[in-house]
C-alpha cells in the first residue's frame, strides 16, 4: 500500500530550513579578504536565502535557470546555495582559477544567466564579459567601492526584498547545483547535482564513518565553495547545525588564527592546504592548532602528513571522491580492530582512500579491456569504478550516458580494494608508469620521497625509455633552507619501494606545477619537461 509514510519531497531546502530551525543562533564567522570579519547565524541565512530567492525571481529567473558564482568561502555565498535552489534554480559554482578559455566554455555552455562574484575578482569580470554574451546581470558579493559599473551590490539586492517568500515547489530530480570538471583532456564537463542526491549525499556524508559531526562541532572548511560542492560540507553542516568558520582567503597565518579564535575543531581540505600549515607552523615555531577532526581528500594524503597530524592528537580522515561523484566515494576513519593497531599500523590503514559510504559500491576491472571484475584481494589493481544515486550518469547537455549498461562510472583512477572494503588507490589511469610491462604507482613513489626530512613536495612521470617503455623521474622542491642531492633521495627510497621502481632520475625545481585546485597537475609538469631526456638515452 502506498502512502503508510508522509510525503517529503526532497529539496536542499530542507536543510536551511531544518538548520534555522533547531539550530538558527549557531554562528556562521566569516574572515573576508580586506580582513575584516562578520557573524551571522543559520536563522540569517535561511532569511538572506529567501530574500535572494525573491530577487532572483524579479530578476525574471525561472526555475531551471543557472545563476553562476565566482567566489571563495563566505557567508554570503552559502546564502547564495540556498538562495538559487529555493527558487528552483541552478547554481554553478566557477572556479576562479581556471583558464581563460575554460571560464569562456564553462559560463557559455551553462547558459548562466547571472554572475554573482568576489570583488577580488573583477579582473576575471572585466576580462570575460565580452565573451559571455548571454549573462545579463552582474552582482557582487562584497559591497566596498572597486566592482564594475552597473554590477550591484550583493546585500543592497537582497536588501531590496522583504523576505516573504515560499520556497518554489518542484520534482526532487530537479538540478540544484552544476560544477564542471577541470577538464584535462578536452573541454570541462558538466556535473549537474540533483535536490534528492545532494541529499542523499550529506546524509551519507554525516555517518560517524564519514565527517562524524555533532552539535558541538566547528567547521572551517579551507576545500573551496566551487570545488564538488565543498565536498557536501555545507549541507552536511546545516543538517547537524554546526558552527561554521570560512575565510574568504587562503593565507594559513589567517586560517591558523581563525581555528584558534573561534575554537575550530573540524577541517577539510586538499593535501597542499596542509602542507602550507605545516610550513606555516614551522616557520612560526607553534603547535598545529588543536583539531579533532582533519579531513584530507583531493588528492593522497602522504604519511608524513597523517602521522604529523595523527601525533598531534588529531583525527584524520582521508577521503577520496571526484566532481562526478558529489564527491565523497570513500572515507577512511578508524575501523573495528583500531584499538588492536599499533600507531605504524593504524598510519598505513588511514594512508589508504578508506572505505565507500552507504550508497554508493565500487568495483574493480582489469586495465587492459575493462571487462573482467577483479578480485577484492587487497593485491590485485584495476581501474575503479563506481555507481550510486550521487553519481554522475550522464553530463550537462551530452548526448550519451557516461556509466556502462549496468550502471558503473569509470572514474579513471586505478585501485586496490581490501577484503574489509578499503580501496586503496594507487594511481591515475594516464599516470601509471609502464615499464617493461609492469606498472609503477607515481602516486606512492611521490608519497614515499615527501617522507624524506629536505623534500617539501615531489612529483613523479614515466618518461620514454627505449627498453623499457617508460622510467620514473622524480620532480623535487626542497624545503626552504635545505640541502639534500639525488643520492640521498634515492638511498631513502630504496627500502620503501620494490628496486625495479626507483627513479632514474630526480631533478631538483624551485615549484611544481598545481591545477586549479591545488593538486599537482601532472598534464603541466609534463609540458613543462616536454624535452626532457632520461640520462642514459641522452
Ligand atoms: P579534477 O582534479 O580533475 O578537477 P576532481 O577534483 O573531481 O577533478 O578530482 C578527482 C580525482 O582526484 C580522483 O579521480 C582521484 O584521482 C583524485 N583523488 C581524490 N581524492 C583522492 C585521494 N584521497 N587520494 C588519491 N587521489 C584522490
Amino acid at each position: 500500500m502506498l502512502g503508510a509514510m508522509q510525503d517529503w519531497t526532497m529539496r536542499v531546502t530542507h536543510v536551511v530550513d531544518h538548520a534555522a530551525r533547531e539550530a538558527g543562533n549557531r554562528e556562521i564567522v566569516t574572515r573576508w579578504a580586506d580582513g575584516s570579519e562578520t557573524r551571522t547565524n543559520w536563522a540569517g541565512i535561511r532569511r538572506d536565502a529567501l530574500k535572494m530567492a525573491q530577487a532572483l525571481e524579479r530578476l525574471g529567473l525561472k526555475p531551471g535557470d543557472k545563476v553562476a558564482s565566482i567566489a571563495m568561502n563566505h557567508s554570503r555565498h552559502l546564502v547564495s546555495w540556498f538562495g538559487v535552489a529555493g527558487m528552483g534554480g541552478v547554481l554553478h559554482t566557477v572556479n576562479p582559477r581556471l583558464f581563460e578559455d575554460q571560464l569562456e566554455y564553462i559560463v557559455n555552455h551553462a547558459e548562466d544567466r547571472v554572475v554573482i562574484y568576489d570583488a577580488m575578482f573583477q579582473p576575471i569580470i572585466d576580462l570575460m564579459k565580452d565573451r559571455w554574451p548571454k549573462v545579463e546581470h552582474y552582482i557582487c558579493f562584497d559591497p566596498g567601492p572597486g566592482r564594475a559599473e552597473g554590477a550591484t551590490s550583493f546585500e543592497d539586492w537582497i536588501g531590496a526584498e522583504d523576505g516573504d517568500y515560499r520556497w518554489a515547489e518542484g520534482s526532487e530530480r530537479d538540478p540544484c547545483m552544476i560544477c564542471y570538471t577541470s577538464g584535462t583532456t578536452g573541454n570541462p564537463k558538466g556535473v549537474q547535482y540533483e535536490h534528492r542526491s545532494t541529499l542523499m549525499h550529506a546524509m551519507a556524508g554525516l555517518q560517524s564513518a564519514a565527517f562524524a559531526f555533532s552539535a558541538a562541532s566547528v567547521m572551517l572548511p579551507v576545500v573551496p565553495m566551487f570545488h564538488a560542492a565543498s565536498w557536501g560540507l555545507p549541507y552536511a553542516g546545516g543538517m547537524a547545525g554546526i558552527k561554521f568558520v570560512f575565510s574568504a582567503v587562503n593565507d594559513p597565518a589567517v586560517l591558523h588564527e581563525m581555528m584558534i579564535k573561534e575554537g575550530v575543531t573540524d577541517s577539510a581540505g586538499v593535501p597542499t592546504v596542509w602542507l602550507a600549515h605545516f610550513q606555516y607552523c614551522d616557520a612560526e615555531g607553534i603547535d598545529l592548532p588543536p583539531l579533532k577532526v582533519a579531513t584530507i581528500g583531493g588528492s593522497a594524503a602522504p604519511k608524513s602528513m597523517i602521522e604529523r597530524l595523527m601525533k598531534s592528537g588529531i583525527r584524520v580522515q582521508h577521503a577520496w571522491g571526484m566532481t562526478e561523484t558529489s564527491p565523497i566515494g570513500t572515507v577512511g576513519g578508524p575501523t573495528h580492530d583500531w584499538e588492536q593497531m599499533s600507531f605504524d599500523e593504524k598510519v598505513a590503514k588511514i594512508q589508504m582512500q578508506g572505505r565507500p559510504i552507504f550508497g554508493v559500491e565500487l568495483r574493480t576491472v582489469d586495465l587492459d579491456n575493462f571487462t573482467k571484475v577483479l578480485p577484492r584481494d587487497g593485491k590485485t589493481s584495476g581501474a575503479l569504478q563506481i555507481r550510486g544515486p550521487w553519481v554522475v550518469k550522464r553530463y550537462f547537455k551530452a548526448e550519451e550516458d557516461a556509466v556502462t549498461e549496468d550502471g558503473w562510472f569509470d572514474t579513471g583512477d586505478v585501485g586496490i580494494l581490501h577484503p574489509d572494503g578499503t580501496l586503496q588507490l594507487t594511481d591515475r589511469t594516464k599516470d601509471v608508469i609502464k615499464s617493461g610491462g609492469e606498472w609503477i604507482s607515481s602516486v606512492e613513489l611521490e608519497n614515499a620521497a615527501v617522507g624524506h626530512p629536505a623534500v617539501a613536495e615531489a612529483a613523479c612521470i614515466g618518461m620514454a625509455h627505449p627498453r623499457w617503455d617508460e622510467r620514473p623521474v622524480l620532480f623535487v622542491v626542497r624545503k626552504p633552507g635545505q640541502e639534500c642531492d639525488a643520492e640521498s633521495v634515492i638511498a631513502f627510497l630504496s627500502d620503501k619501494v620494490a628496486k625495479w621502481w626507483l627513479p632514474d632520475a630526480v631533478e631538483f625545481v624551485d615549484d611544481i606545477p598545481h591545477t586549479a585546485t591545488g593538486k599537482i597537475s601532472k598534464k603541466d609538469l609534463r609540458a613543462r619537461f616536454a624535452d626532457y631526456r632520461l640520462p642514459d638515452t641522452e
